[in-house]
């Protein structure tokens, strides 16, 4: 699948459901309508979806959400396309919040999976608490001593806003340098409206990164895991930190993604609104390949954030960032 601008399309993210047992301020409103049930597809429709896409030369899935791993039975599905892996596809992966970790994580690793992201803002438990609305932090940390018992390498996700978790960066580089963990900050995206403006809390990662490089050497890395962040090796660690920068240096150029959501609609870029169904000709037997080709001759050059207004009005939560 080569798009219109030349690149290759060889990554599929997969939003399980759009459902969290999180509702992240900066993420989600308050109020969420979450998708009727009747309108998700089956787990064995992902499977065959995802089996389309690997035919066509995605070589790497990440399933996400919402939380992949609310999803009733959801390991079912992780085993199948555990089991893909050597057959076209050369990496299953998962990004989670690691609520619900500690159940799972051995299960994943024996399912294939090597390494995971998990999305964790701060380290104080009071302001995890206020940042997910109603998540605890301790069965995150649980779970994240499961996943590393189970051997699975861990990267952070950390979206990075001002007058929230701006002051625990460096305590999060050295934490994560004490746990074998990677760091990757993230620009807070203007994605559905969540009440106040993000603006407030946005947070230039130029910025941070300047002000990091008063406590740590941090040299530029070659190192890509085929997604969006770069990455700076930390000299007193040891770790990686991943810089996202949705905002203040666009990535698009060497974008490889597209996004299937729970319904069956593909999105081919998280900052535009058009989208495909592929639940029609998945359900109908028409021409699934076709719908797919079309999709691809149309991803966009790029997004175009404005951190000021949503560009799109749908929530991260729905094709899970
Ligand atoms: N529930 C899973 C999790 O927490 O990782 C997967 C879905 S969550 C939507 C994926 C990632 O998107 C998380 O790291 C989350 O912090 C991030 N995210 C959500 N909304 C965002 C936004 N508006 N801007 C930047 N990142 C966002």
């Amino acid at each position: 699948m080569i798009d219109p601008f030349g690149r290759a399309i060889t990554y599929l993210r997969v939003s399980v459901t759009d459902r969290c047992d999180f509702r992240c301020v900066y993420c989600m409103a308050e109020d969420m309508v979450f998708l009727p049930k009747s309108d998700l597809l089956t787990l064995e429709e992902l499977d065959q979806l995802c089996a389309v896409f690997i035919r066509r030369g995605v070589t790497k899935l990440r399933l996400t959400g919402g939380e992949p791993l609310v999803r009733r039975d959801v390991m079912w599905l992780i085993n199948r396309l555990g089991a893909r892996l050597g057959h076209g596809l050369e990496e299953l992966t998962l990004t989670t919040n690691g609520s619900q970790l500690a159940k799972h994580a051995e299960n994943l690793a024996q399912a294939g999976i090597r390494r995971i992201n998990v999305s964790l803002d701060t380290l104080d438990a009071e302001k995890f608490t206020a940042i997910t609305r109603w998540g605890k932090l301790a069965p995150v940390l649980e779970g994240l001593q499961a996943a590393k018992a189970a051997g699975l390498a861990i990267k952070i996700n950390t979206v990075a806003l001002k007058g929230v978790n701006e002051d625990e960066f460096d305590a999060l580089i050295a934490w994560c340098g004490a746990q074998g963990f990677d760091l990757c900050l993230i620009e807070t995206m203007p994605m559905g409206e969540i009440g106040p403006s993000r603006a407030a809390n946005y947070l230039p990662l130029s910025l941070v990164r300047a002000r990091l490089e008063e406590s740590w050497t941090l040299t530029p890395s070659t190192h890509t895991t085929g997604g969006p962040a770069r990455y700076l090796q930390i000299a007193e660690t040891g770790q990686r930190l991943g810089l996202i920068t949705p905002l203040t240096h666009n990535f698009c150029e060497t974008c490889n993604r597209v996004r299937l959501t729970c319904t069956g609609t593909l999105y081919m870029c998280l900052g535009q609104n058009d989208a495909a169904d592929l639940r029609t000709p998945l359900r109908t037997g028409a021409n699934l390949d076709a719908a797919i080709t079309q999709a691809i001759a149309r991803k966009p050059a790029g997004h175009d954030f404005d951190i000021r207004r949503p560009a799109v009005r749908r929530h991260m939560s729905l094709t899970g960032g």
